[in-house]
């Protein structure tokens, strides 16, 4: 079994920048996470300090150097239970090992779902997007649509319309789950609600036409994915850790209602962005050093 004073789960922009705190403070630090969703070949455009575009594969790599740096060990490893131990510390089940921890930082991020349209992977970076936020601007006036069946698609969409008032929702076939106020601003905005499902995807080399089960076609050039987001909260709930709706509640210390246990990034929610992520990763690790300090070691010497 190996031990820890600070285990970061994710190793995307929130964990990475947490472990460059922890380890260049001292702290003896693990990072468990693969490659996160944005290490690919997408153009990171909004991100302080660079001058010109940087891929997410770039800077996650630049990122794990740096935290590599300063002493922080990495592994991709997939965390499956965090337990309460009688002496104070977690432990912690990966898959492939077991890891004992005074502290420890979620960065899980959220795990969005795919839907299941033939042809999805074809159209990633051509029209399919997961974020309104970054890609919102390159869909300026054209006919694009949300998919997704709850607030989260209906705001998504309302996000949208400041580009282009061609937008639709479709909800895949499934009922619409959204909060009455919600329903009410897209009828406002114009943006029906499709509930067909859509069968196929058409568009060469981009995205430019979807197909419904009923064969209709609907010209589409950007489909913006929301369907919710799929939890990654299984170990804030083992913990008693207190969430609301999909997210991690923290105070503005990152702290969770558990004893050394902080959060991070998107599983904390507001905007889903790397700057954000960046910054409460920064403060998650000033509070986890605090605390290791304060207990694991002072209980230890
Ligand atoms: P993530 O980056 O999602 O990292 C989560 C980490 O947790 C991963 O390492 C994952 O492997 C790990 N993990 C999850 N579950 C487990 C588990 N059980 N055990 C171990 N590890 C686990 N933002 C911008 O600011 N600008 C952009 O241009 C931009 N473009 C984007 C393009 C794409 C395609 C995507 C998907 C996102 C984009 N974003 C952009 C959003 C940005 O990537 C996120 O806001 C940011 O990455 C969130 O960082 P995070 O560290 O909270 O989580």
């Amino acid at each position: 079994m190996k031990d820890t004073e600070v285990l970061i789960i994710g190793q995307g922009p929130a964990g990475l920048s947490a472990a460059i705190y922890t380890s260049r403070a001292g702290l003896d630090t693990m990072i468990l996470g693969c490659d996160p969703k944005v290490a690919g070949d997408y153009d990171i455009d909004n991100y302080f300090g660079f001058d010109e575009t940087i891929s997410g594969r770039d800077l996650i790599e630049k990122g794990v150097r740096q935290a590599m740096r300063f002493g922080a060990h990495t592994e991709c490893d997939r965390v499956l239970s965090i337990h309460f131990e009688d002496d104070g510390r977690y432990l912690v089940k990966t898959e492939s090992k077991e890891i004992r921890a005074c502290s420890i930082i979620l960065a899980t991020g959220v795990s969005r779902r795919k839907p299941n349209i033939p042809g999805m992977d074809m159209y990633e970076g051509r029209g399919i997007s997961y974020c309104v936020s970054c890609d919102g601007f390159f869909f300026k006036n054209k006919q694009v649509m949300v998919l997704g069946e709850g607030n989260y698609a209906a705001n998504q969409a309302i996000e949208l319309h400041e580009y282009t008032p061609n937008v639709a929702v479709c909800t895949l076939g499934k009922n619409i789950s959204m909060a009455a106020e919600y329903t009410e601003k897209l009828r406002e905005l114009d943006i029906p609600v499709i509930t067909k499902n859509i069968t196929a995807l058409k568009g060469d080399p981009a995205l430019s036409r979807v197909v419904f089960n009923d064969g209709e076609e609907r010209e589409t050039h950007g489909l913006f994915i929301a369907l919710g987001d799929a939890s990654s909260l299984d170990f804030a709930m083992s913990l008693g850790v207190f969430t609301e709706g999909n997210f991690i509640v923290v105070d503005r210390n990152m702290k969770t209602n558990a004893p050394g246990i902080y959060a991070a990034g998107d599983c904390t929610g507001g905007f889903l962005q790397i700057s954000k992520a960046v910054g409460e990763g920064a403060i998650a690790a000033r509070s986890a050093i605090e605390y290791v300090r304060n207990t694991c070691r002072s209980s230890s010497s």
